[in-house]
């Protein structure tokens, strides 16, 4: 009858459902409970100097460790808070948090991941302002990562908002450049500081000169722009002495350390200085 004939189309529409659908509403509807049940939490990963290996900053990367399924990847889950409302209280619950755990640095400044629907807010800047103000924080310690996705989709809005950003004090930089639509001629109609050129160019250094040539020409053009450029991923010697003599003038990465906790990055930032993996390089701390 109609009935059963109902039911049996629903379950096998719910069968026929692709997998990755029904994952990603089981991450939607964890992810609302996330805060509350306090599965969330941050790691902070050293930004040092290209000249003397100095932590100048931390970018804050946050973590879900769920009961259920164990720790889900951000890359995973970002882009799915991002396309719902999830992302705005995710989103507020890292700036505090990150604010909060930067007040024991000496001077750092934190580095805080900031999705295009954030970026989009309406009154994205009030609220940034409002949250280091209630922080007693300086905005010039507050670095706001946004990528070319945010700033493209409606260019003079974006431009509007970050000159105003950079006018409060606070520090813009472009993530994952290289891999967006922008280019070097258009970025600068954006108050920006600085350009983080991509892990995959980073990673190609070494063995393809096209990967070598355009992070000489994101560094040469960047510098040209008055930007500062933090080089991501970096995970070998080579790639450090390559970097440094190409003039970057910030690296990230494995090769200076991994995300550690709050209390890592604390003991991290009041010592200033580290080395690389291999602790035999001292090299890389006295030059
Ligand atoms: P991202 O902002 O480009 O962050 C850099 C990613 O590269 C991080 O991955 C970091 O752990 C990883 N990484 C750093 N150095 C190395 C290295 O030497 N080798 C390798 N293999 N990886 C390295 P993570 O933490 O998994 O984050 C992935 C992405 O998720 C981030 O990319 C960012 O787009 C997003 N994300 C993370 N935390 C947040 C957040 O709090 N808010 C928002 N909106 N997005 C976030
Ligand atoms: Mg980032
Ligand atoms: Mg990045
Ligand atoms: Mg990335």
């Amino acid at each position: 009858d109609a009935k059963r004939g109902g039911r049996g189309i629903v379950r096998l529409f719910d069968e026929g459902m692709d997998e990755g659908i029904r994952f990603r509403r089981r991450v939607e509807s964890g992810l609302s409970q996330a805060i509350d049940k306090g599965e969330l939490s941050l790691v902070f990963q050293p930004i040092v100097s290209g000249a003397a290996i100095e932590v100048v900053g931390f970018e804050a990367l946050v973590r879900w460790n769920t009961r259920e399924y164990g720790p889900i990847s951000p890359a995973t889950f970002i882009p799915i808070a991002e396309e719902s409302n999830l992302i705005h209280e995710l989103g507020d619950w890292v700036l505090t948090q990150a604010l909060d755990v930067m007040k024991q640095w000496p001077g750092q400044y934190v580095s805080v991941n900031f999705s295009p629907r954030q970026f989009r807010r309406h009154n994205f800047v009030g609220h940034i302002m409002e949250s280091v103000l209630r922080a007693g924080i300086e905005p010039a310690r507050l670095q706001i990562e946004i990528t070319e996705t945010a700033i493209f989709d409606d260019a003079e809005r974006a431009a509007d908002t970050l000159y105003k950003l950079r006018q409060m004090g606070f520090r813009i930089a472009l993530d994952d450049f290289g891999t967006g639509y922008s280019s070097l001629y258009n970025i600068r109609k954006f108050a920006l500081d600085c350009l983080k050129i991509d892990k995959s160019f980073i990673d190609g250094m070494g063995r393809e000169r096209e990967s070598a040539a355009i992070v000489h020409s994101i560094i040469h053009l960047g510098r040209a722009l008055g930007l500062g450029i933090i080089a991501e991923g970096v995970e070998t010697e080579v790639q450090v002495q390559a970097l440094r003599l190409a003039g970057a003038s910030h690296l990230q990465g494995y090769f200076f350390s991994r995300p550690v906790t709050a209390d890592l990055a604390a003991e991290m930032a009041a010592t200033r200085f580290i080395g690389g993996e291999d602790d035999t390089d001292g090299d890389l701390l006295s030059s």
